[in-house]
């Protein structure tokens, strides 16, 4: 016997023959890369796994699988390592990690890209652009585009083009026996509903096909500050200013204390400021008209909103959510802004302590509501407005307060909650019940029944679980 981490023996002749037949890298916190490859995005997240498994390709994937449920390990999947609650490593775990398979291939005929499961975000964006084209993900480069996809995926094109899965065509999947299926409308088009949504419960995806659409390459995008003090104001503006906005126009609006960037007045860095970051992704013209109205609004004390790549926005946010950071979230749906939610907002923003804390409010509606609800798993089309409320320190120092602040605002804000994103969601605070309320009762019913299916011992279980009992 031998041990590989604290808490778990495992025979030493089973992790050699898996190591002898794998074509990555087998991980054990003895060698030299173990700090590494634990560490994921959020640093508050301090995991010691038993053993990584750096997959290579689809038959890595399968041993790693088949290691797992033969020698009874926990598994954890990460690919992009940006759950914000850490559910892609666990102690004494393995983690089967796809981060290495980095391959897409785009088909600007067809329009299609088909992606491998460690791809990020940036990487993707980079090969689609070459074709001026793009595949709707989310607003931070360094995301995976596994787990978000898999949850939903929000981001700057979502109003014209939708969500990430509504761009999915087809998806590989390993299934808890260690198999290998595809999914998409033809082929198990059961999974392929669950996997839209509620992926991570039901197979490791290991390749996923998207169908691209046209944008940019330049775009109108970019911050407009205001000082936090004329928040209130500028937030009913901005309600009544997007109520009827064409779907070309997507925006979110955040609170923090201002960055000491370039572009920023010197006199307003580390003063609590809220912007409004329009992007817009239609005839350039018609945008720099329809954007007017926001940006002559009030006392506006600097505006970047301006005509740029659309690569480069989309790694605008970066410097806010830097890796190893401590970060903690929780999130919440609503179907319009109201006043006393306006208050509230303004009341906590007021309170940020930490220079690294800033919080988004996403408009949605647009393509995501044209979408019927059966399409996908996927149990938020309806939002008006998305909240992600979230904190950010440069270490332990400061975090406790800085989570009480997020856990506050979250539960003055409750009451007007409709629905909520699940790759929003924190951990352990979220029951069963708020995983149900995140489907609705019917899907989550139907949900259940798919993992009795595909995953009746909850193998994928380290993920906003749906249980199969
Ligand atoms: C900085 C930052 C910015 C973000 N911005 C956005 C945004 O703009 N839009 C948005 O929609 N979301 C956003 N998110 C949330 C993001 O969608 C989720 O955190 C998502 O889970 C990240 O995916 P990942 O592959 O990087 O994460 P991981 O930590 O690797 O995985 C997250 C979850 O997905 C499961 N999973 C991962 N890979 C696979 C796979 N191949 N097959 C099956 N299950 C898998 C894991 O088991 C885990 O439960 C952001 C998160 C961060 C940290």
């Amino acid at each position: 016997m031998t041990a590989i981490a604290e808490g778990l023996t495992l025979e030493e002749t089973a992790v050699a023959e898996l190591a002898a037949g794998f074509r990555g890298q087998i991980v054990g916190c003895d060698d030299a890369s173990y700090e590494e490859h634990r560490k994921i995005w959020n640093g508050s997240i301090d995991k010691r796994p038993a053993l990584i498994a750096r997959c290579a390709g689809v038959a890595d994937v399968i041993s790693a699988v088949r290691f797992a449920r033969k020698n009874g390990v926990p598994a954890t999947i990460r690919s992009g390592g940006h759950s914000f609650p850490g559910l892609s490593v666990a102690d004494e775990a393995m983690v089967i990690d796809l981060g290495p398979l980095k391959g897409v291939r785009i088909d600007p005929q067809r329009r299609t890209a088909r992606v491998q499961s460690g791809v990020l975000l940036g990487e993707l964006d980079k090969e689609t652009q070459a074709f001026g084209l793009a595949a709707p993900a989310g607003i931070v480069t360094h995301t995976g585009v596994a787990g978000l996809t898999l949850g939903g995926g929000i981001g700057w094109i979502q109003r014209k083009h939708g969500l990430s899965i509504d761009k999915l065509r087809r998806v590989d999947v390993v299934t808890a026996d260690g198999e290998f299926v595809t999914a998409s409308a033809d082929e198990n088009p059961e999974l392929f509903w669950g996997m839209r949504g509620a992926g991570s419960n039901f197979g490791i995806v290991t390749e996923f096909e998207f169908e691209l659409v046209p944008v940019g390459p330049t775009i109108l995008a970019g911050p407009i500050f205001w000082k936090m003090e004329d928040s209130p104001e500028v937030l009913r503006f901005w309600r009544e200013w997007v109520a009827d906005s064409p779907d070309d126009l997507m925006t979110i609006v955040v609170h923090r204390k201002a960055p000491p960037l370039p572009f920023v007045p010197e006199e307003l860095h580390g003063q609590p400021v809220v912007m409004v970051i329009p992007c817009w992704i239609g005839d350039l013209d018609e945008g720099e008209k329809f954007i007017k109205p926001m940006r002559e609004f009030g006392n506006v004390v600097a505006d970047v909103c301006t005509r740029k790549p659309y690569l480069m926005h989309q790694s605008m946010f970066d410097p806010s959510f830097v890796p190893h950071r401590w970060y903690y979230f929780r999130g919440l749906d609503t179907p319009e802004l109201n006043d006393e939610m306006i208050d509230i907002t303004v009341d906590y923003a007021l309170r940020i302590k930490s220079p690294l804390t800033s919080f988004p409010i996403w408009q949605m509606g647009g393509a995501i509501s044209h979408v019927s609800d059966d399409d996908s798993a996927f149990g938020a089309r309806s939002a008006g407005i998305t909240y992600n409320i979230g904190c950010s320190t440069e270490n332990a120092e400061g975090f406790d307060e800085e989570r009480q602040w997020v856990r506050d605002f979250w539960n003055a804000l409750e009451g007007y909650q409709s629905s909520v994103y699940v790759n929003f969601m924190s951990d352990g605070e979220e029951s069963e019940a708020r995983i149900r309320s995140a489907y609705g009762a019917s899907k989550y019913d139907r949900l259940k029944a798919l993992k009795r299916q595909w995953d009746p011992d909850n193998f994928f279980r380290s993920n906003q679980n749906i249980s199969p009992d």
